[in-house]
C-alpha cells in the first residue's frame, strides 16, 4: 500500500527521534501540512520552534491525499451558503484562495516544482438525473458570486472522459502533496527549527506547557499547536466531527497519445475524483473515491476494485500500480475549526473535510498570527470555540446518537469463538473467548496476535478494516495497527495486549 506521490523518491531527510528535554517557545505536534507550514511561518518571524512527528513527516493524510489545491470546497460551496450566508462563502474563497497563492509562493521558495501546476478544476456530470445539473447550477451561481471564475460547458470535449455537463473553474492547482510536504520540512530546519520523527506524543500538560512523548522524552513550551488533524485526547470538537476514510489508485496509461484529464475533476454523481499526474514522461491516471464513516462499510478489497473498474472503463490503462487510504474529519457547521482552544497556549487546526491542503494553510496562518499576536486574518470566523447549533445540531445529534449506540450495542453482538483456527490468515475478528472480548488477527504467515478491542479514548469496541490491515474504532476514528499501536486519531494509547486463556 503505497500512494503514487512515493514514486518521486524517498525523503530526502530524515529527523531524529526525541530524546531528553528541549526548550521551545512553540511546540508543534505533527508534522503534516499543518504542522509544517505553521513552522515555517513561526521560524521565519524568529521564533524557536520543535515538530513533533509519531511517524515520519507527511505520512499522515498529507501524504494520502490527491494533491487538489482551490479556492472553493469540494463538497460545494453551495452546502456553506445554506448553512451560512453568502457573505460567509465569500470569506471562504478569499481565505482559502489568498491560501493558495502562498502555497504557490512556498513552492518557489523551497526551489523544487513539487510538480505544481495552476490547472483548473472541474465538477462534472456523467448521467442524465435533473438533480445534478440543478446542483451545477446552482453551485455556478454560487461560485460566481464569491468572485471565482466559472462557467458551465454542456458536452465537454478533451478531457479524456465522457462528461455531459461540467462545472469549470479556472486557475486552481495541483502537486504531488508528499514532495510538498518534504521541500517545508527541509526549509523548516534550514531556517533554525526543529524536527522529530518517531516520537509519539503520549500526554501534554497545558498549564504546564509540557509535551512528553511516550518514550518519556520532554518537549517545554509557551505554546503548544495540536497539528495531528484531530486534537488529541478528550476533546468538544470530536462530537462535532463525521470521521471518513477514502481510497485511491493509480494505473500508468497504455498510450500517452489520447487525452487524459489535466487538471481537477469530480463526478457529482459517481463520487470520484480523477486526475493525472506525471512521473518521468509516464502519465499516471489516479481516482480516489468510495467514502465511507471509519469502522463502517468494509469493503476490503472491494474499495480498490471499484476505483481500478472506474479507472479500465474510462481510460487505456495498465494494472493498478499504487493503492492507498486517508481520513478525513468534517466539522457539523461545514468550517474548520482553527486556532486557539479552550486553553489560551494551545491551538487546535481540524474539521478540513477533504479540503485540508489548503485550509492547512489557512490554518497555519490563522494560528501563527495569533501566537505572534499579529492582527487576526479570518475575523474569528474559524473560532474553535464557536457556538453554532443552529448550524451543527442535526450532524451532532447524529454523530452522538451513533457514538451512543456503539457504546450501548457492540458489546452485546460480539461474535462468541473459542476455536482461533478459524480466523484465517491475514483476517481480524472481535470474538468473544471464555466471557471476555477479544481483537483477533492472524498474519499472512499464520502467527496470531490478540488485543483488548475497548479504544482507550472513549471506550468504543473497534472494528476489523480489512482494506487497511488496521483496527479502527466507529466513535471518533482511532486507528490502532495490528499489533495494537496508534496509528491516527484521538486516542493518545495503544490498544492493551491481552491473550484469551484458551
Ligand atoms: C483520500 C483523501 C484525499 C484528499 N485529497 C485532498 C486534496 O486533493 N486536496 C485537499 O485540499 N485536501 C485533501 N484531503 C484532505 C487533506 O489530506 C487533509 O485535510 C490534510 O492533509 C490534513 O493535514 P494535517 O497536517 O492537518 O494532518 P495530517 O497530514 O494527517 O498530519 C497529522 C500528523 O500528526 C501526526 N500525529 C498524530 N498524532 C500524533 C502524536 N500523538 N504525536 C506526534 N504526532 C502525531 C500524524 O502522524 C500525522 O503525520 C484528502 C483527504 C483524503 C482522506
Amino acid at each position: 500500500m503505497s500512494a503514487v506521490w512515493n514514486l518521486a523518491g524517498p525523503a530526502p531527510a530524515t529527523f531524529p527521534r526525541l530524546e531528553g528535554s528541549t526548550d521551545v517557545d512553540v511546540a508543534i505536534i505533527g508534522g503534516g501540512l499543518t504542522g509544517l507550514a505553521t513552522a515555517l511561518i513561526l521560524c521565519d518571524a524568529g521564533e524557536r520552534v520543535a515538530v513533533i512527528e509519531s511517524h515520519t513527516v507527511g505520512s499522515g493524510s498529507s501524504g494520502g491525499s490527491t494533491g487538489n489545491l482551490y479556492s472553493t470546497v469540494s463538497n460545494g460551496l453551495a452546502g456553506i451558503r445554506k448553512k451560512w450566508d453568502q457573505d460567509t462563502v465569500n470569506k471562504v474563497v478569499a481565505l482559502r484562495r489568498q491560501a493558495l497563492d502562498d502555497i504557490q509562493r512556498n513552492v518557489e521558495r523551497l526551489a523544487g516544482h513539487c510538480h505544481f501546476e495552476r490547472r483548473p478544476l472541474h465538477f462534472c456530470i456523467q448521467s442524465n438525473v435533473d438533480h445534478y445539473g440543478k446542483t451545477l447550477e446552482e453551485e455556478y451561481e454560487v461560485s460566481v458570486a464569491a468572485g471565482l471564475q466559472a462557467e458551465i460547458v454542456d458536452r465537454p470535449h478533451g478531457l479524456g472522459m465522457s462528461l455531459r455537463r461540467v462545472l469549470r473553474i479556472e486557475n486552481q492547482a495541483q502537486y504531488n502533496p508528499l514532495e510538498y510536504c518534504y521541500g517545508l520540512a527541509k526549509a523548516v530546519q534550514h531556517e533554525g527549527g526543529l524536527i522529530f520523527e518517531h516520537s509519539p506524543v503520549a500526554e501534554v500538560d497545558a498549564a504546564e506547557g509540557k509535551v512528553t512523548t511516550a518514550d518519556g522524552a520532554v518537549v517545554r513550551a509557551g505554546q503548544v499547536v495540536f497539528a495531528t488533524h484531530t486534537p488529541k485526547g478528550i476533546s468538544m470538537l470530536q462530537a462535532e466531527m463525521e470521521v471518513y476514510r477514502e481510497h485511491g489508485i493509480a494505473a500508468p496509461l497504455n498510450s500517452t497519445d489520447g487525452e487524459f484529464p489535466r487538471g481537477i475533476f469530480w463526478t457529482l454523481d459517481g463520487f470520484h475524483s480523477v486526475r493525472s499526474y506525471e512521473h518521468e514522461g509516464q502519465p499516471y491516471i489516479v481516482v480516489v473515491g468510495q467514502k465511507h464513516e471509519t469502522g463502517h462499510g468494509d469493503l476490503g478489497e472491494g474499495h480498490f476494485e471499484e476505483l481500478g473498474e472506474f479507472a479500465r472503463s474510462h481510460f487505456d490503462v495498465a494494472a493498478v500500480s499504487h493503492r492507498w487510504s486517508a481520513q478525513q474529519y468534517q466539522s457539523a457547521d461545514l468550517l474548520p475549526y482553527v486556532g486557539r482552544s479552550a486553553h489560551d497556549n494551545v491551538y487546535v487546526a481540524t474539521g478540513y473535510s477533504a479540503d485540508g491542503l489548503v485550509w492547512s494553510e489557512v490554518a497555519a496562518q490563522v494560528i501563527s498570527h495569533q501566537i505572534l499576536g499579529r492582527k487576526d486574518i479570518d475575523g474569528g470566523l474559524l473560532n474553535p470555540r464557536r457556538f453554532t447549533p443552529g448550524k451543527s445540531a442535526k450532524a451532532w445529534l447524529e454523530a452522538n446518537t451513533k457514538v451512543a449506540k456503539h457504546l450501548s450495542t457492540d458489546r452485546f453482538t460480539v461474535e462468541k469463538m473459542d476455536d482461533l483456527h478459524r480466523v484465517e490468515a491475514g483476517e481480524g475478528k472481535v470474538l468473544k473467548i471464555g466471557g471476555d472480548s477479544y481483537a483477533v488477527y492472524r498474519s499472512p504467515e499464520g502467527e496470531l496476535k490478540t488485543l483488548s478491542p475497548i479504544c482507550p479514548h472513549m471506550k468504543c469496541m473497534v472494528h476489523w478494516n480489512s482494506a487497511d490491515k488496521s483496527w479502527d474504532c466507529p466513535c471518533h476514528g482511532s486507528r490502532f495497527d495490528v499489533e495494537g499501536e496508534v496509528l491516527e486519531g484521538p486516542a493518545y494509547k495503544p490498544l492493551e495486549k491481552r491473550s484469551p486463556k484458551l
